[in-house]
């Protein structure tokens, strides 16, 4: 019989981790879950032992706690980690930059030190495309144009996550490292049992209208309509999140083939940007539904147009995007309805 590869899922039951553990079984790896469920909820556990017919392994733990963790990797022999354990709420982050610094940096941390000392040397960061800031005039980036200052501390927390990889695999050379740099994740499992769980009011913009059209939340704010761009809305690349989940599975298999170590930051978008008034207008279309929605004052910090540059990440790791945006659109609007039935 062939010997489990398990995987380490930090942060395993938030919205990417989730999707990601169906890719891994899907593709063979044994996921196993650290998660202390504070950004989550047990209906994500529920519902990933329904779509995979696998009883879920998980620790319910801090990663942050380096005891704890470490009897997570004594008791399983790790191929490999992908690390998701962190905050990600932009203006939380502001407000409250000590907690994003001591989770985000510190679960980063410990986990590593773990990777050293049980020598799993195949390791997957989530990054963020928060780190290449307010692009110039162009908005498509490459790789290479990361700043040294993120517009927020959530995104100072991947940079310094990112330079960290660097001091890291410099002293650790037989480590197999690749931070992926996302773009705006939206969508849901096509199954509809698992998808974004915004806890509290959402932040961000596909839950935001989901919530509206559902009757959760009164009216949607468009955040500025006088910036440089063709309806004068913000552009960002919106990728389905089971196609980002397949880009760790991608990143994980490209880690075993580089002998040698390696150390690669690699975007994950769809290299197509649009605009807020598109991704309303695209909603309206699929679910025949009209949005409430007004256009408001901009939103402090938000950058005016940015998409990935893809050539890197369908040239190293043989990824392309599977689904639309109209797919995307339509999976998160039927988690929404599958939520209503939960509550
Ligand atoms: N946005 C908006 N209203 C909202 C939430 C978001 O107009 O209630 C806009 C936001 O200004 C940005 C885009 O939607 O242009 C995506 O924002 P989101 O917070 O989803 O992701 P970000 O790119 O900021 O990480």
């Amino acid at each position: 019989m062939q010997k489990d590869k398990y995987i380490l899922i930090t942060g395993g039951a938030g919205f990417i981790g989730s999707h990601t553990y169906v890719e891994l079984l899907n593709s063979g790896y044994t996921p196993v879950i650290a998660d202390d469920l504070r950004n989550s909820n047990r209906l994500v556990l529920k519902n990933l032992e329904k779509i995979t017919g696998k009883t879920i392994l998980i620790a319910e733990i801090d990663v942050t706690d380096f005891d704890k963790l470490e009897k997570v990797f004594e008791k399983y022999n790790f191929h490999g980690i992908i690390h998701f354990a962190a905050y990600k709420a932009v203006g939380e982050s502001v407000k409250e930059p000590l907690k994003y610094y001591e989770n985000n940096i510190g679960s980063l941390v410990q986990t590593l030190k773990l990777a050293i000392k049980f020598e799993v040397e195949s390791f997957v960061f989530s990054s963020s495309c928060t780190v290449y800031g307010a692009p110039d005039d162009k908005n498509e980036v490459t790789e290479e144009e990361v700043q040294l200052l993120a517009n927020s501390p959530y995104g100072q927390t991947k940079i310094i996550g990112e330079l960290i990889l660097r001091d890291f695999q410099k002293a650790n050379p037989n480590f197999k490292m690749v931070a992926l740099r996302y773009f705006n994740p939206i969508g849901a499992h096509p199954s509809g049992l698992i998808g974004e769980f915004p806890i509290g009011t959402p932040n961000n913009l596909l839950p935001y209208i989901t919530q509206t059209a559902i009757g959760k939340l009164n009216e949607l704010t468009v955040f500025g309509d006088d910036y440089n761009t063709e309806d004068g809305t913000c552009i960002r690349d919106y990728i389905h999140v089971c196609d980002l989940a397949k880009a760790h599975v991608k990143a994980l298999e490209f880690g075993e083939k580089c002998e040698n170590g390696c150390l690669e930051f690699i975007n994950v978008g769809t290299g197509k940007g649009n605009s807020v008034l598109e991704i309303i207008k695209q909603f309206e279309l699929l679910t025949k539904l009209k949005l409430n929605y007004k256009i408001g004052p901009r939103r402090e910090g938000d950058v005016p147009a940015i998409y990935a540059n893809t050539d890197k990440v369908s040239g190293l790791l043989n990824w392309r995007t599977e689904y639309t945006l109209s797919d995307a659109i339509e999976h998160a609007w039927n988690w929404e309805k599958n939520l209503q039935h939960e509550n």
